[in-house]
């Protein structure tokens, strides 16, 4: 019997000290210095450093690599136990080495780089000595690559490239910048003549790219391949996002019970009010089904690969945002007032449910892929009525006792009775 839902006590031993971790360094720096794990402030990051070194030293450092692309090939399903703690803190991801968007850039990196990128790149970003970005997005269209026009033209020893990319992530503090062109993946490095960051967003950056020249040898996998990496970079992130999400809601769920049996109305503490209690219940089987659904994927994934898990992946990606949306929003609303300002998390957790519905692909996308692929196993039925028709079945079947039906007329009455009954009911 190969189910198991227990984790190995060398792992837990690993994820014990990971809370507790969290509790005590990370949560603070979060607190007084926020942003100093990805600072360029070197008395900032000199903080946040000798931290990402404890991790390393507990070998937990980028835990999302598999082995064959150099990680630590612990697989998605420690990954995401790890994600559920780490997800409930701002920098956590970037202390232990596993924050987007360098994590997918990573993947691809390791996936298809040459040797020689690999070295200027892929080794410098897992070291956080550098930071990337993904330009894939354009202004006039997002859920379809076939609407993108950004292209790479040859010129001689070099590529350029012409184009606009929107919500690029972090592109205007990133060293480098993955640019989804029609014909290939390209590694752009920010500072390259040409690169042009607009004003707006602020955070995820409105970019130009303007005759921008880099060597032919920054092209990434092959001439052409740009969709296959992209595929590559998303269904991981998609997955990890989902992680971390459980974390968030399992955040929102404490904060919740504990508000729950703290405040007191109308004679009784808020739980033992009956729509209180269907808050807690409903979120608890919520925040239960999401995470066995992102475990289960990961285990997929382990188990066999990141493409046979898309569907499972698509799942996850929407139901993230509906278990955040719904819970954070019932644990804000528990919270009364105090839930509608910024004194918890809870207001901007509230707020980031569309984004996680709009990131990586809106939902609407991943639910047609779900239907679409769910779709496969199944065939119109062939005449008139459903398969599962009644009296069509019960006619078959009939056909299987015809003999007894034939010889005993008084059970066949009997049986006919009965099936009147149930048709009536
Ligand atoms: C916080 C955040 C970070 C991001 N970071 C990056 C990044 O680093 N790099 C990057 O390249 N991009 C990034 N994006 C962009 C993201 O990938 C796109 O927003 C997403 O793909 C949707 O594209 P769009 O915004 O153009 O929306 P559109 O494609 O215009 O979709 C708008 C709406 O139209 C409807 N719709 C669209 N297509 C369909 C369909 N096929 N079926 C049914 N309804 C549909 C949906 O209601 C959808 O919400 C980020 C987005 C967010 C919110």
């Amino acid at each position: 019997m190969a189910w198991d839902f227990s984790t190995e006590p060398e792992f837990q031993a690993q994820l014990d000290w990971v809370a507790e971790f969290c509790d005590r360094e990370v949560e603070p720096l979060d607190l007084v210095f926020p942003g100093a794990a990805w600072s360029r402030n070197p008395k900032a990051r000199a903080l946040a450093d000798p931290l990402k070194q404890q991790v390393k030293d507990r070998g937990l450092w980028a835990l999302f690599l598999d082995k064959d692309l150099g990680g630590p090939g612990f697989g998605q399903l420690k990954l995401a136990l790890l994600n559920e703690i780490l997800g409930r803190y701002r920098s956590a991801p970037v202390i232990f080495g596993t924050a987007a968007p360098d994590t997918g850039n990573m993947e691809m990196l390791a996936a298809y780089g040459t040797s020689e990128q690999k070295e200027r790149w892929l080794t410098p970003l897992l070291n956080q000595e550098i930071f990337s970005a993904y330009s894939m997005t354009e202004p006039q269209g997002g859920s379809d690559p076939s609407l993108f026009t950004t292209h790479a033209s040859r010129d001689g020893d070099e590529w350029v490239i012409n184009g606009e990319k929107w919500f690029t992530s972090a592109g205007a503090r990133a060293d480098i910048i993955f640019v989804m062109c029609t014909n290939g993946m390209f590694v752009v490095p920010r500072e390259t003549p040409g690169v042009e960051i607009m004003g707006y967003p602020p955070l995820h950056n409105h970019i130009r790219y303007n005759n921008v020249r880099v060597p032919a040898d920054h092209l990434l996998g092959p001439e052409d391949g740009a969709k296959v990496l992209a595929q590559r970079r998303l269904g991981g992130g998609r997955i990890h996002h989902a992680m971390r999400t459980v974390a968030q809601v399992k955040l929102a769920f404490d904060m919740m019970c504990e508000r729950a049996l703290s405040r007191e109305s109308h004679g009784k503490v808020i739980a033992e009010h009956q729509m209180v209690a269907e808050a807690i219940a409903d979120s608890y089987a919520e925040i239960t089904m999401l995470r066995l659904l992102v475990l289960w994927t990961a285990w997929t994934i382990d188990n066999s690969s990141t493409r046979q898990a898309r569907t499972q992946i698509a799942a996850c990606k929407y139901t993230m945002a509906k278990v955040l949306r719904e819970v954070s929003y019932r644990a804000l609303h528990i919270m009364g007032s105090l839930g509608t300002t910024n004194l918890t998390p809870l207001h901007a957790m509230y707020a980031s449910a569309p984004t996680m519905a709009i990131a990586d692909g809106v939902d609407e996308v991943h639910k047609v892929t779900v239907a679409r692929n769910v779709l496969k196993g199944y065939e119109p039925h062939p005449g008139l009525w459903p398969t599962e028709y009644i009296p069509a079945k019960r006619d078959e079947a009939r056909k299987k006792f015809a003999g007894i039906i034939a010889s005993d007329p008084e059970l066949a009455a009997w049986a006919d009775a009965a099936v009147r009954h149930t048709e009536r009911g």
